[in-house]
């Protein structure tokens, strides 16, 4: 069978070209006598693979050299709970800026740890726009603010470098903390405006099951709460992110894809063929004379996720299971919204919006 277009929110569609070396190296690794899954991660092998790994994002990225680099297992929700435990004082305030469903679920995991404080929140216009920044309330004393990106849910996504886009403001002395898991690598970023990045690597790095965060070296002095050795990212970083055993497998892919968004332009040319997805699929969606609908705020929407709906939504199982004969996967929307979703991360090409794009005229044009 063909591969479809997968237009999963993640887990989500990886470049064909990483798939095959991932899969040329599973029997044997390098000379190595084994797979890469069957290897010790203190092997010479595997540590090349990991220096190299870290070399390659902190290129892809441009971060700069105060910052650290983790390779982190048990996704961004996890980094949720060990950014309070690492960098708040037990019970000090911090702040959330609430855009969509994982900006929520971020306050559930740091709610035990801190004193939280919802700084503002879109959730009474069902999270389709971004708070004005003038309606911020923002803490003097807060250990951090936190913000996410990019909603993968609710298709909200903020520009921090993109001209003309939507930027963070400026949250002085007070260190902000950035959720990027849908939205890391897809166009340049300032990483210097942040104290804490983090990110899944499901969205757009490669596989699930590894993620990273990019920190401020000086933020690591702080002391936090107290924690079991194996949540304290200073102690991950002195053991090179290996304390216990890393999911080697998805370190490696990740590192793949990496490699892949280097040789194909580096985010500068994401960016740019990203504006230009994104560009296809709102315009099939808004030509479509009410047919499909996307009601987030036109200035921030999402270029990674692009929710709609259908305007009879009986006609959705007909949508996916047609959409699926023509070899698109992956449509049917998280069930917090209904409807569909599209993501177009990176490793989508362009050819697959235009796919989706006629299929949708398509549909229309026999349903409507
Ligand atoms: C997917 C996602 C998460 C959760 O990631 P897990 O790896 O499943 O924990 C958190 N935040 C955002 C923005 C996401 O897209």
């Amino acid at each position: 069978m063909a591969r479809a277009f997968n237009f999963s929110p993640g887990p989500s569609t990886l470049p064909e070209q990483v798939l095959r070396q991932a899969r040329d190296t599973m029997l044997e690794y390098g000379g190595a006598g084994a797979s890469i899954v069957e290897i010790s991660h203190r092997g010479p092998e595997f540590l090349e693979i990991a220096e190299r790994a870290e070399a390659d994002l902190r290129a892809l990225l441009s971060i700069p050299d105060d910052y650290a680099v983790l390779f982190v297992a048990g996704g961004a929700t996890t980094q949720q709970a060990l950014l309070p435990l690492n960098f708040a004082a037990p019970g000090q305030r911090a702040d959330y800026v609430l855009t969509g469903h994982w900006g929520q679920v971020a306050t559930r995991q740091a709610r035990p740890y801190v004193d939280l404080n919802i700084a503002a929140s879109s959730e009474a216009d069902g999270y389709r726009g971004i708070p004005p920044f003038e309606e911020w309330r923002l803490s003097e004393d807060a250990a951090y603010v936190h913000v996410t990106a990019s909603e993968t849910i609710h298709g909200v996504e903020f520009r921090p470098s993109a001209p003309g886009g939507h930027p963070f403001p400026d949250t002085g002395d007070v260190p902000l903390f950035a959720d990027f898991s849908s939205s890391i690598a897809s166009e340049p970023i300032d990483v210097s405006r942040y104290r804490a990045i983090y990110a899944g690597a499901q969205k757009n790095l490669g596989p699930v099951g590894i993620g990273v965060v990019i920190v401020r070296r000086d933020l690591l002095a702080r002391a936090g709460q107290p924690r079991a050795d194996i949540f304290d990212y200073r102690l991950q970083l002195e053991a090179g992110s290996m304390l216990n055993t890393p999911p080697t497998w998805n370190w490696y892919v990740a590192g793949l894809t990496f490699r892949w968004m280097l040789d194909e332009g580096g985010v500068e040319a994401f960016a740019r063929r990203n504006e230009a997805k994104a560009r296809a699929l709102y315009a099939a969606i808004d030509g479509s004379g009410g047919f499909y609908r996307n009601g987030v705020d036109p200035a921030v929407r999402s270029r990674m996720n692009v929710p709609f709906q259908l305007h009879d939504p009986a006609l959705d199982g007909r949508f996916l299971e047609e959409a699926g004969a023509a070899g698109l996967i992956g449509l049917k929307g998280h069930r917090v919204l209904g409807g569909m979703r599209a993501s177009i991360y990176n490793a989508m090409p362009l050819e697959g919006v235009q796919a989706l794009a006629a299929f949708m005229a398509d549909f229309q044009r026999r349903h409507g």
